[in-house]
């Protein structure tokens, strides 16, 4: 019975689209080339699997579903991973016999393919995309099962069997998939949205302190900047209040530009900036700090009328190693302190030890 043999097939496919979706969401695979790689192979070992249960439809000529897990990487824009399936299923079919019929399906797949890209390329409303993906590989698959089967009753039967089948489970298939990509980017935006201050982009306290409990532990020599944008206020009193919003949007670029990869840079408070630098030594993170300090005093700020003004900051350092975070950070606290007092647009770098740690 083709309808019920293709339907349970559209259920392995389905279960199998569910997998192959949550691996491309995942983030636990470092490599990007690796993932896309199991992707594809997941996938072109689905559309295997799909084509081992076809439906026999006469002697030669087999009808399965084995373009659907194709439609899911087409929607995802998965180009690798879709070259990888489709290479998989197109050169597969051969293992059923080096017959016609095998050389019409193989052209067939990469008709599919391509046309699949092109769909997802030039449509991008999401439903309809992915409707178009289904149809695209029903039309394709019906014209070679008319070039295999020829135009007769045996060919309308399969071929009305096999649209109703692959528009209902095309229909499911792009629901979950939208639902899923939806899903995945809110809990994105989500999690973005929990770690950053709204204003920078920079990290905010809670993913500071996330970033800096395990330092203690770690034993390595640290330092932590304090960094304090000097009269700020009159920033504000001056300009107003928006404008003060942009000399800080684009002292935070200037912190990234100036700071490492994996240097932690965080907003912790209005015009407060910590920072968090491994290793360097007083030496050397003192010329970092002069580097960042010299950078602020020279950059023009761009107000919203399009005129600029100049601020400078005052920078203190704790440089230590196996304290906790608490401590240093409060060693930093009093060296910009000492900074202001000292007239401002200055560095104040200071050794932590042991003996300074702030009790619990
Ligand atoms: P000092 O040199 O001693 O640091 O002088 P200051 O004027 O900068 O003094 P302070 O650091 O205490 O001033 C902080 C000011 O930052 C006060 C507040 O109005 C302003 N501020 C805090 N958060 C924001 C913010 O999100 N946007 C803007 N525009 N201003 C803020
Ligand atoms: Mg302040
Ligand atoms: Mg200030």
């Amino acid at each position: 019975m083709p309808f019920t043999a293709l339907l349970l097939n559209a259920s392995v496919a389905f279960t199998g689209f569910y997998l192959i979706s949550k691996l491309y969401h995942s983030d636990r695979f470092g490599s990007f080339r690796f993932r896309g790689f199991l992707i594809g192979l997941m996938t072109g070992g689905l559309g295997l699997f799909l084509m081992m249960n076809a439906v026999q439809a006469n002697e030669e000529v087999r009808v399965d579903l084995r373009y659907l897990p194709l439609v899911l990487l087409a929607f995802y824009g998965a180009r690798f991973p879709l070259l990888i399936a489709t290479v998989i299923i197109a050169s597969t079919r051969f293992l059923f016999g080096l017959t016609d019929q095998a050389v019409v399906a193989f052209i067939a797949t990469f008709v599919i393919g391509v046309g699949m890209w092109w769909i997802h390329r030039h449509v991008h409303r999401l439903l309809l995309q992915s409707m178009l993906l289904h149809v695209w590989a029903l039309v394709i698959t019906s014209i070679s099962i008319l070039i295999n089967l020829g135009w007769n009753t045996a060919y309308v039967e399969i071929v009305l069997t096999f649209w109703v089948v692959g528009l209902l489970v095309g229909t499911l298939a792009s629901l979950l998939a939208i639902d899923l990509e939806q899903m995945t980017r809110r809990s994105k935006e989500y999690k973005h949205s929990a770690e950053r201050d709204h204003l920078t982009g920079l990290f905010n306290r809670r993913m500071w302190e996330e970033r800096t409990t395990s330092l203690v532990s770690e034993r390595r020599a640290y330092n932590v900047l304090a960094l304090d944008i000097d009269h700020f206020k009159h920033v504000n009193d001056t300009y107003g209040h928006p404008n003060g919003d942009l000399v800080l949007k684009r002292f935070a670029e200037l912190l990234k530009v100036e700071t490492r990869a994996h240097d932690v840079v965080a907003r912790i408070g209005g015009e407060e900036f910590v920072i968090l630098i491994y290793d360097l030594s007083p030496e050397k993170v003192v010329k970092v700090a002069e580097r960042i300090r010299e950078r602020i005093a020279v950059e023009a700020f761009v107000l919203s009328d399009g005129t600029s003004i100049r601020i400078s900051t005052s920078i203190g350092i704790a440089h230590g190693s196996a304290l906790p975070v608490e401590s240093m950070s409060s060693i930093a606290d009093s060296a910009l302190y000492e900074a202001k007092d000292k007239g401002r647009n200055r560095t104040v770098v200071r050794r932590a030890n042991a003996h300074m740690l702030v009790p619990n």
